[in-house]
Order: structure tokens, then sequence, then C-alpha cells
């Protein structure tokens, strides 16, 4: 199949890139390089079955696919935050345009959607039919509310125009090719540990996250979007392990041998205090499940940062 991803020289663009290149289709990345890096597709380079282009998602793109996967889109909180007009613009206009591309052309299409959808959450574990608890006009909401309306887009597409639409509802996800200054929490604290540098722990450390590796993220995203039409509504990916971040500093410290000391730093404003997705609709619909528990996840990714 001919490709589209957009947002293809970041950290998931680049290995979803490469697993539908190994699938032998046809892959066209996009990609505005802010927060992402040519250097993420350059061992593709000379492959005839991968082409990389600069382009904002702000604007129309022209092209005919069969598959758009829409992944443009700043993804840590200082890099989404550092611009916050210009992230709610490309969750939208981005949305707007690729969802018009495909339904120009026919293409199927999936939205890289998120776990902040569901805000700082009452509910827990999160189901997809919990409607969230966002702060519309925190720093978090260019955002948070700019994946909202961009699911909004998708169902109203499929809807009106019956574009055939796959929403992944993405938890925080780690692995190699993170940027060493990415700022999200598990390329911090393996940086961090593996410098000998203070490990910063946000607030008092209790809060939760469930931490996914990138491979079985990918594998969920292309069941997503190759399985049949009965898929229905948002699916949350990710791995239900649930840690709270000091466990998850500790955790670094002890597998990198690392001397670093931990050090509090304040909470950033709406920081969600738990996080765990129920993936009850993901094995039941997708038959998927994550394979790769935290300290395999981990070691492979400090592998890789050691490297470096
Ligand atoms: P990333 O920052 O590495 O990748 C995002 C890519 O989009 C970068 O290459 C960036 O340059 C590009 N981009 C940003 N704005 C663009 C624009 N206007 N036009 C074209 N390209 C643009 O982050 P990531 O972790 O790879 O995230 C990829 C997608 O998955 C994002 O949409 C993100 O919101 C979503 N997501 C990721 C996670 C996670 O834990 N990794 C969790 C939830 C959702
Ligand atoms: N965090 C932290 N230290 C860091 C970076 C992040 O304690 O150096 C915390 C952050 O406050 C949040 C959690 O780790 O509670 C996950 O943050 P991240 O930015 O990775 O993703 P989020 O889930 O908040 O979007």
């Amino acid at each position: 199949m001919r490709i589209l991803v957009t947002g293809g020289a970041g950290f998931l663009g680049s290995h979803l890139c490469d697993r539908l290149v190994e699938l032998g289709h046809e892959v066209t990345a996009i990609d505005n390089l802010q927060t992402g890096s040519r250097a993420n597709l350059s061992h593709l380079k000379g492959n005839r079955h991968v082409s990389f282009q600069v382009h904002d998602v702000v604007h129309a793109y022209e092209g005919k696919f069969d598959r758009i996967y829409n992944l443009a889109c700043p993804a840590s909180p200082p890099h989404y935050q550092h611009d916050p007009v210009r992230t709610a613009r490309t969750s939208f206009l981005g949305a707007d345009n690729m969802l018009d591309l495909a339904r120009r052309t026919g293409a199927r299409f999936f939205q890289a959607s998120t776990s902040e959808v569901y805000g700082d959450p009452v509910e827990h574990p999160q189901r997809e039919d919990y409607r969230g608890n966002v702060n519309p006009i925190g720093p978090r909401a260019c955002y948070d509310e700019g994946k909202r309306i961009a699911e909004t887009l998708c169902f109203d597409y499929q809807r009106q125009f019956g574009v055939d639409v796959r929403v992944a509802r993405i938890f925080n996800t780690y692995g190699p090719r993170m940027n060493p200054d990415d700022g999200r929490v598990v390329s911090n604290f393996i940086v961090q540990a593996l410098r000998g540098e203070p490990i910063t722990i946000y607030g008092d450390g209790k809060q939760t996250r469930s931490f996914s590796y990138v491979d079985d993220l990918i594998d969920g995203f292309l069941r997503l979007m190759e399985g049949g039409a009965e898929i229905a509504g948002p699916i949350n990916l990710g791995n239900p392990d649930e840690f709270t971040v000091r466990e998850l500093a500790e955790i670094v410290i002890e597998m990198t041998g690392s001397k670093s000391e931990l050090v509090t730093r304040p909470l950033p404003t709406d920081d969600p205090m738990q996080r765990r997705p129920d993936i009850s609709r993901a094995r039941e619909q997708l038959g998927w499940e994550p394979r790769i528990d935290l300290r395999e996840g981990l070691e492979r990714t400090i592998g890789y940062f050691r490297e470096r």
C-alpha cells in the first residue's frame, strides 16, 4: 500500500515507518522537524520504498494514499507548551487537513490521540467511555484540547463523509530514538542517571504513569489500522502496569548502576496524578496487549542512550 506518515521523523513516527517498510509498503514521511530529526530516518536513506519531505501539516498536502497515519504534533510537555498556539493549530488544522485528504482520496485514517484527553482523571483506570477531566484554559490545554478537537473531527468526518477513521489513545510510550532533550520522564531519568546528574522528581513523585515500550505500541497501531470496519470508537493503547514516578527513578538508578541522587522540583501545573489504561477494548477488538514489561523496555532504552 501507499502510506503517508505525518510526524514521520519523530520518535513514534520513525519506528512506524520502519515497520511499514519491513512489511513491504511504499511510505511517505512528512514532518516539519519541530521536535523530530532527519537522523531518526537516516538508516532508511537510499531505500526506494521510503521518501521524506519537510512539510507542516497546518498546510494542506496532496497525494494519493491508501492509509494516512497522523502523528504530527509535539508530545512532550515542555515542547508542546513552548509555543502553545502553534501546538493547538497543529492538532486542529493538521487533523483537518489530513482528514480532508482522506475524504477526497478514500484513504483510511489513523489519529494518534492520547491519554491526555482524560486530563487529570477521577476515574481509574481509564476506560474509553470516560469523558475526562481537562482544564480547558491551563498550560496543558493546547495539547489536551487540541487532541480532543482532533478526535471530534475524526468522528465527524466519519459520520458526515464516511471516512474510515481509527483513533488510538496512546499512554506514555518510551524507547530508543527519544531525543535526549525531549523532556519526558523516561528519557530524562535515563539521561540524568547515565550522566551522573541529579534525577529530577517533579512534586513528591507519588503521581503514577503506565509506561509502554515502543514496539508494543507500533504493533497496536498496525492492528488498529488493519482491523475490520467493526472496530468502533477510540481505543486505549498502553501498558496497564502502573508505577509512581519515584519508583521509576529508583528502577532507573538500579538498572544503570548510577550514583545520581534524587532531587525534587515543583510539580508542573495540572500534572495528572494518576494514569492507567483499561485495555479491555484493545484485547477484545484487536487481540492486542503489551508483551514487553518495564524492565525489559528500560534495558533496551538504556542501551540505546548509553551508546550515545
Ligand atoms: P515526537 O515529538 O518525537 O514526534 C512528533 C513529530 O511531529 C516530530 O517529528 C515533529 O517534528 C512533528 N511535528 C510537530 N508538529 C508538526 C507539524 N505542524 N507538521 C509536521 N510535523 C510536525 O513525539 P512522539 O512521542 O513520537 O509522538 C508522536 C505522536 O503520538 C504525537 O501526535 C503525540 O501526541 C502522540 N502521542 C505520543 C505519546 C508518547 O508517549 N510517545 C503519548 C500519547 C500520544
Ligand atoms: N516528571 C518528573 N521528572 C521529569 C520529567 C517528568 O518527575 O524530569 C514527571 C511529570 O511531572 C509527570 C510524569 O513524570 O508527573 C510524566 O511526565 P511526562 O512529561 O513524561 O509525561 P506526561 O504523562 O505528564 O505527559
